[in-house]
């Protein structure tokens, strides 16, 4: 079996109690990144009428305990609303809210990357940072295998899967498609998707975002692939090398530009941010995947299409580099850059803050906020 049970309850009868009327009240599901890192949770409740905005969302709590955040004795944490999105499962006007977490004594959670990230952004928005996101995933069987790949063996080797289409090619497509329309309908800016390398992995793009908001899109579209997923009762691993051997493995690309290198004469300011990331290679590999570059590790080999973990460079059209310049970028001689390094299951909120410290700051994570 490859599929969860839940799938396969009758979900026809679903439809009849999800249109219920329900007055003017309306459910909100707050999500939230776990101890983890990278896993997410979430709960609903009743507001007794619509929010307008963030602000008519009131704080709450969890605990913690349960979610490797807190120990038992001082276990409640807060979620604070940060970011509004509508709910594609439930439908208008019921809502879905990114949270940050903070904990008893209203500091960050270990796992909340937002607060920091905030505010460096704050501290460079006169330089209209945008950034956009490639997510890519592999679909898995809920019996841990890729979804689609033969039970005890492997399909043919990588080529035609890319962009591809056809039962042979394209595995679980449905999941991908109901994702992409579910980000637009909740508000979620996502621009684009593509079937990936490895059969079963998929990417979708986020952005261009500015500051703040490329993390907080970018996991609440997390939120619902993962919700998608559960519906069709597969499973998306953000793994960074889901299969050892010679199937690629999973990252998280970041494209960042600023108002400056987006207008005339471009090039010479990503080339400056360019110089200033080379010499942070190692403390930004730190921060690309939740386990300080271990997972990483596995996945910047240097081949299938990525650099070494160990060294840094950069080039023009370059997809064995940390960072490309698109071809049409080093053509045009402005626009954006693209560091390679994020791992699938990167903490977009640690990324663009570090990529922000460095290039526009001129700071190191451990440096104090000013
Ligand atoms: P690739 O050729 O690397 O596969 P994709 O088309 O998958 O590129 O993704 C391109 C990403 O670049 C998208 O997330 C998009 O939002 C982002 N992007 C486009 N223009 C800019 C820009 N000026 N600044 C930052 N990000 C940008
Ligand atoms: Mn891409
Ligand atoms: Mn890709
Ligand atoms: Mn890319």
């Amino acid at each position: 079996m490859s599929v969860s049970k839940s799938s396969l309850l009758p979900k026809t009868l679903r439809q009849h109690y999800l249109s219920l009327p329900q007055g003017k009240k309306c459910q909100v599901t707050y999500v939230w990144i776990d101890g983890s890192g990278e896993g997410l949770r979430n709960k609903t409740r009743t507001l007794e009428e619509e929010p307008k905005g963030v602000a008519d969302i009131p704080e709450w709590n969890f605990d913690g305990s349960s979610t490797d955040q807190a120990e038992g004795s001082n276990s409640d944490m807060f979620l604070i609303p940060v970011c509004m999105f509508r709910d594609p499962f439930t439908l208008d006007p019921n809502k879905l809210v990114m949270c940050e977490v903070l904990k008893y004594n209203r500091k960050p959670a270990e796992t909340n990357h937002r607060h920091k990230c905030n505010q460096v952004m704050e501290r460079v928005k006169d330089e209209h940072p945008w950034f956009g996101m490639e997510q890519e995933y592999t679909l898995l069987g809920i019996n841990g295998h890729p979804y689609g790949w033969p039970e005890n063996g492997f399909p043919g080797p990588q080529g035609p899967y890319y962009c591809g289409v056809g039962s042979n090619c394209a595995y679980g497509r449905d999941i991908v498609e109901c994702h992409y329309k579910a980000c637009l309908y909740a508000g979620v800016k996502i621009c684009g998707t593509n079937a990936e390398v490895m059969p079963s992995q998929w990417e979708f793009q986020v952005g261009p975002s500015e500051g703040i908001d490329m993390g907080d899109h970018l996991w609440m579209a997390r939120f619902l692939l993962h919700r998608v997923c559960e519906d069709f009762g597969v499973v998306a691993s953000l793994d960074p090398k889901p299969m050892k051997g010679n199937w690629n493995g999973a990252g998280c690309h970041t494209n960042v530009s600023t108002e400056a290198m987006r207008g005339e004469g471009g090039l010479q300011h990503i080339e400056n941010a360019i110089e200033k990331l080379s010499k942070r290679h190692k403390e930004h590999i730190f921060v690309y995947d939740p386990h300080g570059g271990k997972d990483n590790w596995r996945r910047l080999t240097g081949r299938h299409e990525t650099s070494s973990i160990e060294e840094f460079s950069a080039g023009v059209a370059n997809r064995g580099s940390s960072i490309r310049i698109p071809r049409q970028v080093g053509q045009d001689k402005c626009g954006y850059f693209e560091d390679r390094r994020p791992a699938a299951n990167c903490d977009p909120y640690a990324v663009t803050g570090a990529i922000a410290r460095t290039c526009f700051l001129d700071q190191t994570e451990n440096d104090e906020e000013a």
